[in-house]
């Protein structure tokens, strides 16, 4: 039988990839499937806060074990910006091709473009809380290319690939992303 988890996100391209990664031993319910319609401001300065601040708030209102996560883009030449403010680096709208636009302006000239992604995912069952990390190093290309995925993946080469996550498509990505390893960690931590 499929074991129920709700993750606490609105966000289709993630709920996809972590369905994905999780194969079919899983049921991921979302916000929208458990009628939980508000948005969950991300008021914290770090992921693992944010993280922690979208599940904890699923599982008091509404009383279900949960799991969120909270993804940066840590650019090394930009002292690890956009990091906690990645969805919304251009604006508060958080609009994917206003913000590769402003990376890409602020990385122009720069020959030093190594950057990760680090996913957190924080995990509530019972009583218990866990906090899980998934890193993909790699590095900002030059200009867009590709048009599989989602937000920064455009512009994203992983370590190892010349090509970036939206050239590399769906399933070259959910094997070696950050969500990947972070979801492998949260596989492990429910049993398997
Ligand atoms: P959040 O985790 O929903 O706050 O998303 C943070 C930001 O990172 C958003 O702008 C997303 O588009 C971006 N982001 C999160 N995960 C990925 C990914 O796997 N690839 C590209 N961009 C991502």
């Amino acid at each position: 039988m499929k074991k129920t988890i709700v993750f606490a996100t609105n966000n289709p391209h993630k709920a996809k990839e972590v369905e994905q990664i999780l194969g079919g031993g899983y049921e991921v319910k979302t916000l929208r499937d458990i009628d939980c319609l508000e948005d969950i401001e991300e008021t914290e300065d770090s992921l693992e806060g944010n993280a922690l601040l979208k599940a904890r708030y699923v599982k008091e209102k509404y009383g279900y074990d949960c799991f969120s996560e909270d993804t940066g883009l840590e650019v090394e030449a930009l002292d690890g910006a956009p990091g906690v403010h990645t969805a919304r680096y251009a604006s508060e709208s958080r609009d994917p091709d206003a913000n590769i636009a402003l990376l890409l302006k602020n990385l122009e000239g720069k020959p030093h473009r190594r950057a990760r992604f680090r996913t957190i995912i924080a995990l509530l069952t019972g009583d218990r809380e866990l906090l899980l990390e998934g890193i993909c190093e790699g590095a900002i290309a030059r200009e867009k290319s590709g048009t599989s995925g989602f937000g920064y993946d455009p512009v994203f080469v992983p370590e190892g690939y010349d090509r970036t996550f939206a050239e590399l498509g769906d399933e070259v990505k959910n094997r070696i992303s950050h969500r990947a390893k972070a979801t492998e960690k949260l596989v492990a931590a429910l049993g398997g």
